[in-house]
């Protein structure tokens, strides 16, 4: 059910879409080491539409044909991994696939996301199998190369993989993340100021609050001597709490706190009856009887009649666009 929203006093979505990057296989380009592509799942393909897609190969990138002969990873440890050819371990291409992650980075420093791709040597973003020297899998607990690199150079910028972006939650995390970080991208290319930080982090309160209780409790003592400090370390302070708070996964628990919280700005607006309905609406959501996108659509709904200028501007409200139909899995 995806339920239409014309009437919601949402934040202004940005004009342009956010730019993320994906592994070119996933983008339908017949690149893997078999020639063929790899379909993205039905939820990602959805999810895609909402971006600005910047598709790179990095085996292709560094020189590898199509078809190749397969690499994987070699090592004794998660964190000391080497991407080997799988017939003879003799070519090692980790040096080569984590400097190409540099080169991305350097060639579209506006990546405001990246979407990697699962079980991939090179791409994947979590529990990649590890082989031993023999060839025999140890453990699936590594990263690939290209996506450690990423991570490593760029911890800010938003990733996972089609593997985990099956799951709604993360789905909603992952997105919130990219689209928060295309909008701080947009505020600190203006000048910074304590009051710019403030007026922006004011429109992400309640959306921290969903996603981590302990980081909205971080970043309102971070900004309570905004005044006081130099703006590029509290900016850049800043910007990292906002993104581990919103890495968190929100709970059914959290959002129905925030809509009790939001529900608490209608109480002298509204009337007994419409109060009744939304705090049921809220407890329906609480017990799973309906999706999340039910009550914060009844929300708008009712900002949009009774005007709150604070409220109106909360991110919380339309973190991204309502056609990706996420909250309806919430
Ligand atoms: S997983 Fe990465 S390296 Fe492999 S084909 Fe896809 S984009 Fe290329």
């Amino acid at each position: 059910m995806t339920m239409t929203t014309a009437d919601s006093p949402a934040p202004a979505p940005s004009p342009a879409r956010p730019r993320v990057g994906i592994g070119a296989c996933l983008n339908g380009q017949a690149v893997r080491y078999d020639g063929s592509n790899k379909r993205p799942h039905s939820a990602l393909a959805r999810l895609l539409e909402a971006f600005e897609l910047r598709p790179f190969c990095p085996e292709v990138g560094i020189g590898m044909s199509v078809p190749r002969p397969p690499i994987h990873l070699v090592g004794s440890e998660p964190g000391q991994v080497r991407a080997l050819d799988v017939a003879s371990h003799q070519q090692d291409y980790t040096d080569a696939l984590s400097d190409f992650a540099a080169s991305v980075l350097q060639r579209a420093p506006d990546l405001c996301g990246y979407i990697l791709v699962k079980n991939s040597p090179s791409c994947g973003y979590a529990r990649v199998k590890r082989h031993h020297h023999n060839g025999n899998t140890l453990a699936a607990d590594s990263q690939g190369i290209f996506a450690a690199t990423l991570q490593r150079l760029a911890p800010l910028l938003p990733l996972e993989d089609d593997g985990r972006l099956h799951d709604p939650g993360l789905r909603d995390s992952f997105i919130a993340r990219v689209f928060a970080y295309h909008d701080w991208q947009q505020c600190r290319a203006g000048k910074l100021s304590a009051g710019r930080l403030v007026a922006f982090y004011s429109r992400y309160k309640y959306q921290v609050m969903a996603h981590s209780i302990t980081h909205y409790r971080a970043l309102g003592r971070l900004l309570a001597d905004a005044g006081k400090r130099d703006i590029q370390a509290l900016s850049d302070e800043f910007i990292t709490l906002l993104m581990q708070a919103l890495s968190q996964r929100a709970s059914v628990r959290s959002h129905t706190n925030v809509l009790f919280h939001l529900s608490g700005y209608l109480k002298r607006s509204l009337g007994d009856a419409e109060r009744q309905r939304l705090k049921q609406l809220i407890d329906e959501y609480r017990c799973g009887h309906i999706p999340l996108v039910v009550p914060i659509t009844m929300l708008r709904h009712h900002f949009a009649n009774h005007d709150n200028p604070y409220i109106g501007q909360q991110v919380y409200l339309a973190p991204y666009p309502d056609e990706l139909g996420i909250r309806n899995q919430l």
